[in-house]
This record gives structure tokens, sequence and C-alpha cells, in this order.
């Protein structure tokens, strides 16, 4: 086990504490359930061979079957896997959705592929994984660099092996193909409702509210343009080749047609029409980090706010969208600032709780209105919200801390139906 696996883990010791939970229990969640590592050869467009590594890791299925994300990178290891599958699991209990946790990717620079080999390459990564997964077993879904016409090919294999349209084997599919209205978008919505929360409770006034983002995928493009239509000024976005920084604040639209059709912000402040409308300075990812704001959002990839950086961070309060962007060195630092940081675990698990809904219409075969997706999401979000913030408060304990007690706690609740020493000893003894 190496550190991103281990650093993860020791968040679990803060928070036992204050949790109603047995050291049986903790033990339990230290070890990974199952681990599934992969070769995938690819036949290239150009006739030649490459051979892929794929992983899925299913870290805890007490709670129900495995969820979480398939990822697409060059840098993925079984390390961040584990981390990442761990961290499902602590999710889908803060947000009380009756899965355990799961995950899996690829190493692999999806954006070095053509579309037929990346569609080949997905469908092999399902053939090969087919029986680890299951509807009732382990649910993927999308992460970083898979979206949902990736989830459609692997549905669609997964469907022919077993013979029969499953498609709650996946969710964050295209809608034509089962998936549920509001899913792309989830993520950025959960992340939003959670600073609606944070807004009511310090009486905030949107418009004064100046926000950065880092990264500019899907899901920050999504929280960026509802915060934009809910009048906060988002005043940095960056992505992984720069940003943007606009002291008035940023004309998020225009901002997200001109990412579509070049795939880089940088064209925004190269040339170009957008780039003289949009009147925006360059800023490095490391700068957009340090900008006097109310709010930052990082919302890339993990270990992004380390201890090298973290004196640097200026703003009072930070929304993880992305999977574990601030180190354990840096977040103590920043909890010595006085920063309040609305941990990941609880910012970015709308997307895993419409991927339930998603998966709960699939089971039934009957659809929800995206009006019934969202009203579900925002009870969800602003319930579990408040009960982390009341353990925040109830302990004097970070939000972070606070959401790994609220999740142990239910964990330990499942553990304890099964029966634990205790319970054995007053037999037994
Ligand atoms: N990849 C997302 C996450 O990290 C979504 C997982 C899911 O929908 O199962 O939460």
């Amino acid at each position: 086990m190496t550190n991103i696996y281990m650093d993860a883990l020791s968040r679990l010791d803060k928070a036992f504490s204050f949790a109603h939970i047995e050291t049986e229990a903790i033990t339990k969640l230290k070890h990974p359930q199952s681990i599934l590592q992969v070769s995938l050869p690819l036949r290239m467009d150009d006739g030649s061979l490459k051979v892929f590594t794929g992983y899925r890791v299913r870290h805890n299925t007490t709670r129900g079957p495995g969820k979480g994300g398939i990822r697409f990178h060059p840098d993925l290891s079984l390390a961040e896997v584990q981390a990442l599958a761990f961290w499902m699991t602590i999710k889908c209990a803060v947000v009380g959705i009756p899965f355990g946790g799961a995950k899996g990717g690829i190493v692999v620079e999806p954006k070095l592929l053509s579309r037929l080999e990346l569609e080949r390459l997905s469908r092999a990564y399902m053939n090969a994984i087919a029986d680890f997964v299951g509807p009732d077993k382990d649910i993927p879904a999308p992460d970083v660099y898979t979206n949902a016409m990736i989830m459609g090919w692997m549905m669609d294999e997964y469907s022919k092996i077993v013979r029969k349209s499953s498609p709650a084997i996946i969710t964050g599919k295209p809608i034509p193909l089962g998936g549920s209205l509001g899913r792309e978008e989830a993520t950025g919505l959960g992340g939003f409702y959670c600073i609606q929360e944070l807004a009511n409770k310090n009486k905030w006034n949107p418009k004064s509210i100046r926000v950065a983002i880092q990264g500019f995928g899907n899901v920050g493009q999504h929280i960026a343009s509802i915060l934009y239509e809910n009048g906060y000024k988002i005043v940095a976005v960056s992505d992984s080749q720069g940003g943007v920084f606009r002291s008035e604040g940023l004309d998020i639209p225009s901002l997200i047609e001109v990412k579509k059709s070049t795939q880089k912000l940088r064209a925004v402040y190269c040339t170009g029409s957008v780039c003289e409308e949009s009147n925006a300075e360059k800023v490095s990812n490391e700068e957009l980090l340090a900008l006097e704001v109310d709010i930052l959002i990082p919302a890339a990839l993990e270990n992004q706010i380390t201890k090298l950086n973290a004196d640097n961070i200026k703003a009072p309060v930070i929304v993880e969208i992305a999977n574990g962007p601030i180190t354990l060195e840096a977040d103590d630092i920043l909890l010595k600032k006085n920063i309040l940081i609305v941990p990941d675990v609880l910012a970015n698990s709308g997307g895993v709780t419409v991927s339930y809904f998603e998966w709960v219409q699939n089971k039934a075969g009957f659809y929800w209105t995206l009006k019934e997706v969202n009203q579900r999401l925002e009870e969800i979000m602003v319930r579990e919200f408040d009960n982390v913030y009341k353990i925040m408060q109830k302990n004097t304990i970070d939000m972070r801390t606070a959401a790994y007690v609220h999740a142990l706690n239910r964990y330990a609740e499942a553990v304890a139906s099964q029966g634990t020493q205790e319970f054995f000893d007053k037999i037994t003894g």
C-alpha cells in the first residue's frame, strides 16, 4: 500500500474517537474487499498491438453493492484506485444511499486514442471485468476522462455478454440508453446545494461572492454555470493548460463555448474575438489557487493543494468538487489558517446520488422527470449537509472529520446489525 491510500485511510483515525463505532469495524474498513487487475491488448488503428492495464477495486459492500466511477488517466495507479474506492464507501454512507464503495480505471492517455480505439478499449475493459461487476454486485460510472458515451459502450458490451439488456450495470449512460435526466450536471448541482446552505447560514449575497474554480471539465463547467446563473461572481477558471482571470467576473457561457469548440481555455486569451470580448487575463493553476477569493473550488484531480502551496491559499472557504484535492499535510495547514473545507465526500456526492437514482429507475423500468431528480437530490444534499454541519459544531471538529464521523456512524449501524464482538460474547461468554 502506498501513500495516497494510506493517507486516505488515516482520516479514519481522526474521526474514530467521535463516532459510535467499534475498532473491529474500522479494521475491516482498512482492507479493500477485492482487487482486480487486467491486461487489455488493443489493436491500434495502425495495425500495431498495445497492452493497457486496467483495475477495478471493490472496497466495501457492507451497506450495498459497490459503486464508483471508471477513470482513464496516464498516471493512474492501483493505490489511487484503492483510495478512490475507499472514498466512495465513505461518500455513499455520508449521503445515506444503499451502496458500498468501488472504483476502476485504465492507465491510458485517452486524448491520444482515436474514437474507434477508445471504443474498442472501453469494450475490452468491460469484457475483462464482466465477472467482477454486476447490477447487484458492483456498478461503475463515469469519472475523470470518461463520459456518457463510454458508459453506453460498456453497457452494450455487458449486455452482450449476459445476453440480456442490462442498463443497471452502469450509470451515467446517455439518456436514450437508460441514463437519468440530471445525471450529467448532478455533481456540480450537489456542490451548489452545499454552497447554498453555506450562503444561507452566513447570509451571503451571491453577487459579492468571488469564486475561483480549478478544473474546467464536465464537473467544473457545470458548477461554474450553476453558480453563474445564481449570481455568483466567477473570477477565475483553469484547466490543465492554464486559466483565465477577470476581477469583474467571467462570462461563463461564452467560456464554455470556447472550451467546447477548441478544447482549450487557452484559446480565450490568445487570439480571436472571444479573447477580446472576455477581456480576461492569463493565470496559471498555481496562481489561481492563491487568488483572493471567497470560495475556492478545486474541481480537477487529487493532490493539488499540498504542503508546498497550502500557505498561499487566501480563500476562507474551499469546496472540494474533485476527489482528494488536498493532501493530509495541507489539510492541517489550512485548518490552522481557519479555512472551512467542505470535503469531497460531501461536496461531490451529488454525482453518485443521481447515479443511485439512475440505477433505481433502470431496475424499476420507470423514469423520472428532471424536476423529480433535482428535488430528490436537493432534499438529500441539504439534509446531509446539515447533518454533517451539526456534527462539526457539536464536537468542534473540522467538516471533513465530521463527514467521516457521519459516514462511520451509518457504516457502524450496518455492521452492528450483523453482530459485533460484543453481541457474540454475550452468547458464548
Ligand atoms: N465518479 C464519481 C465520483 O467520484 C461518480 C461515481 C458514481 O456515480 O458511481 O463520485
